[in-house]
């Protein structure tokens, strides 16, 4: 077995490189003859909703099917996949020398939870003028909140269960009614008793705390982990903590609550990369 061609991964640990020992080769036409800059990933889950982290210290530009990825200052970065990610991908670097080191990677496809349902799709409601004006206010904070970058290295990290408790609803499921299908679930459900803390999964900085509840999240607060990867806390009783606040992995950040649209108490726990919605299960440490 040729360490340094393994394509053949599971889980957090597994490593592959890229560039290096003619790795080149196996990258395809756009390479050049001889040795790109290596890129390596040193932790992935690369399927629908994963993600993974690598090391690319030589290359100076990185991108991922066309679109540029930041690196930290010691070469680290972090892509992700959305629910519905194509089955390939491209990570291509440039090298100081000009030369390209391209990585493929294969993404798994997923056998999302579907359910079938016998009837019409529910008319929608037809929300007021005054919902409109209200939900348009709050997807522009949710926005802005987003568009924060506050250096943060959670991104970086294994990541906590935030709440301990029975997942009620898992990312990714779905319901089609006769054929047309709704929106899937973009987050992570944990059922917990109201006041419950929720603890920060990875360090992150506080980039929206609503002090008065949305009209679907409720009480919504968002981290931003760093490099793109940003965290949804909806439904809350309470926060702990307020815009603009460092929290470190472990640190109870808010309470579980069923403010906005919820039947019971739970958090839905949200991750995005982006604009890929990624799923909170694949970024746990192995239990
Ligand atoms: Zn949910």
């Amino acid at each position: 077995m040729n360490s340094t061609r393994r394509q053949v991964f599971s889980g957090l640990g597994g490593a592959f490189v890229a560039g290096m020992l003619g790795a080149g080769r196996s990258a395809g036409a756009s390479t050049g003859v001889g040795t790109g800059a290596p890129i390596t990933l040193l932790a992935q889950q690369l399927t629908q909703g994963g993600w993974a982290r690598g090391q690319a210290d030589a290359v100076l530009a990185l991108d991922l099917d066309g679109t540029p990825v930041t690196k930290d200052e010691r070469g680290g970065f972090f892509i992700a996949f959305d629910r519905n990610a194509p089955p390939s991908a491209v990570l291509t670097g440039r090298g100081p020398n000009g030369r390209e080191t391209a990585l493929p990677l294969t993404i798994a496809p997923r056998a999302w939870q579907i359910e079938h349902i016998d009837a019409p799709m529910r008319p929608p409601k037809m929300p007021s003028g005054e919902f409109w004006r209200l939900r348009a206010a709050e997807l522009a904070r949710i926005a802005a909140a987003r568009a924060k970058v506050t250096g943060a290295d959670g991104w970086s990290q294994a990541m906590l269960r935030p709440v301990e408790g029975r997942i009620s609803g898992r990312f990714g499921s779905q319901r089609v009614y006769r054929g047309e299908p709704g929106s899937y679930h973009s987050g992570l459900d944990i059922a917990a008793r109201t006041g419950t803390p929720i603890l920060a999964p990875a360090d992150g900085v506080v980039i929206l705390a609503a002090a008065s509840p949305f009209t679907l999240e409720g009480r919504l607060l968002m981290l931003d982990h760093g490099m793109g990867l940003s965290a949804a806390f909806l439904h809350c009783s309470a926060h702990r903590v307020a815009e603009g606040d460092v929290v470190r992995r472990g640190q109870a950040i808010a309470e579980v609550g069923m403010t906005g649209r919820a039947t019971g108490p739970h958090l839905h726990w949200g991750l995005k990369w982006r604009e890929a919605r990624l799923d909170p299960l694949l970024f746990l440490l192995p239990a």
